[in-house]
C-alpha cells in the first residue's frame, strides 16, 4: 500500500496565494506542503508584465515573480510536490488528500486552486483553439508577429495583454461589448494612446471562421446598430473573465457564492473549520497578486492558530504570571 505522507498544513495550488501562505506558514514553524499540478505561479505564469505588485514598480514578468515567491517559500522550508490532487476527505480532525502520487494527511488545508479562462462561446472557437484562437498572449503571441490580431474583452487581462500583443504587430484591434472598459484607467489610457491599437467599443464577436487549418476571419457585431461585418484576422485572443476551480471545494461541500467562488470569513476560513481558501478561487471584491498574497498570509496565520488549538498548544491557553 502507498505510504501516507504527514504534514501540518497542506496547500492545494501553488499560485501567489499558495506560495505566500507557504512562506508564512513554514517561517512560523508549520510543516507545510504545497501540492501543485503544474508549476509554481498559477495564472502569474501567463502574465507578461506586472507593475502593480508593491515594491516592483519598474515591473517584472509573472514568471520572475513566481520564481521569487517559490524561492522564498522553499527557503523557509516549505515542500512543493508536483502532483494532482484527486480528492479530499475529512476523517475525524484530519484531512486525507489523495493525489496521483500518494496520500497526504494534514491538520489544516488551504484551497488556492485559482481559476481558468472563460471561453468566448462562439462558433469556430473550439475548432480553431490552438490554430489562431488563444487565451495566453505570452504563450502564443510570438506566433502572430506582424499579423492581424483581435483581442476580445474589457477587463484588466484584455487591456494588459493587448498592450503586450501590440508590441508584436502594427495591426491589433480590441473589442469590448460595453461602451467603456472595466479595466483600471491607467492601462486603459495607455491602450487608447497606442497608435498600433484600434479600439472598438460596443462590439461583440459572433463567429470565428477559418480555412480548416487556421483562423482567417471573424464576424463582429455592433451592439448599438446590430450591424454585422466579416473582418480578416489571423488570431483571436480571448480574455473574457475567469472561472474558479472549485471541484475539490464542492467535494468537501464548502459554501460557494452565487458566482461559484468559495466563501470565507475574514480569517480566510471556509464554511468547514480547518479549511481555508485564498486567491482567485475565493469570493472577494478585488483579485490582484497583492490581494492573493494577503489572503495566503492571513490563511497561514489562522491555520497555525487552528493547529495549535488542535494540538492543545494554543497561545491563549498558556498561563502567565502578573
Ligand atoms: P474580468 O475583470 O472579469 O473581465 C472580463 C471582461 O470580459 C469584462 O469586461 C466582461 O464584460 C467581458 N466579458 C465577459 N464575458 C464575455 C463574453 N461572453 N463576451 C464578451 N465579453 C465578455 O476578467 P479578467 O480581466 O480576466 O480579470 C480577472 C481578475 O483578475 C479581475 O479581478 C482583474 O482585476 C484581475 N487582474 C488583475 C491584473 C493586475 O493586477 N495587473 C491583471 C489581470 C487581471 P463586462 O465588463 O461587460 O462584464
Amino acid at each position: 500500500m502507498a505510504e501516507t505522507h504527514k504534514t501540518d498544513f497542506a496547500i492545494i495550488g501553488g499560485g501567489p496565494a499558495g506560495l505566500a501562505a507557504a512562506a508564512y506558514a513554514s517561517r512560523a514553524g508549520l510543516d507545510t506542503t504545497i501540492l501543485e499540478a503544474l508549476g509554481p505561479g498559477g495564472q502569474l505564469l501567463i502574465i507578461d508584465r506586472i507593475e502593480n505588485y508593491p515594491g516592483f514598480g519598474e515591473g517584472l514578468s509573472g514568471f520572475e515573480l513566481a520564481q521569487k515567491f517559490e524561492t522564498q517559500a522553499s527557503g523557509f522550508g516549505a515542500m512543493i510536490e508536483y502532483t494532482e490532487v484527486t480528492s479530499i476527505q475529512k476523517e475525524g480532525q484530519k484531512f486525507l488528500i489523495d493525489t496521483a502520487s500518494g496520500t497526504w494527511e494534514a491538520k489544516a488545508l488551504l484551497i488556492s486552486t485559482g481559476a481558468t479562462h472563460r471561453n468566448l462561446g462562439v462558433p469556430g472557437e473550439k475548432e480553431y483553439s490552438g490554430h489562431g484562437v488563444s487565451y495566453c498572449a505570452t504563450c502564443d503571441g510570438p506566433f502572430f508577429r506582424g499579423k492581424k490580431i483581435l483581442v476580445v474583452g474589457g477587463g484588466d487581462s484584455a487591456v494588459q495583454e493587448a498592450l503586450y500583443l501590440a508590441g508584436l504587430t502594427p495591426t491589433l484591434t480590441i473589442i469590448h461589448r460595453r461602451n467603456r472598459f472595466r479595466a483600471q484607467q491607467k492601462i486603459v489610457d495607455r491602450l487608447t494612446s497606442n497608435s498600433a491599437i484600434s479600439v472598438r467599443l460596443s462590439t461583440t464577436i459572433k463567429e470565428i471562421k477559418g480555412d480548416g487549418k487556421h483562423v482567417t476571419s471573424v464576424i463582429l457585431q455592433d451592439t448599438e446598430t446590430g450591424e454585422t461585418t466579416e473582418e480578416m484576422f489571423d488570431a483571436v485572443f480571448g480574455f473574457v473573465g475567469i472561472i474558479p476551480q472549485t471541484g475539490l471545494a464542492k467535494q468537501l461541500g464548502l459554501e460557494l457564492d452565487s458566482a461559484g467562488y468559495i466563501v470565507t470569513d475574514q480569517s480566510m476560513e471556509t464554511s468547514m473549520p480547518g479549511v481555508y481558501a485564498g486567491g482567485d478561487v475565493r469570493s472577494t471584491p478585488f483579485r490582484q497578486v497583492a490581494t492573493a498574497c494577503s489572503d495566503g498570509a492571513i490563511a497561514a496565520h489562522k491555520a497555525q492558530q487552528y493547529i495549535e488549538n488542535l494540538d492543545g498548544e494554543s497561545y491563549e491557553d498558556l498561563s502567565f504570571q502578573h
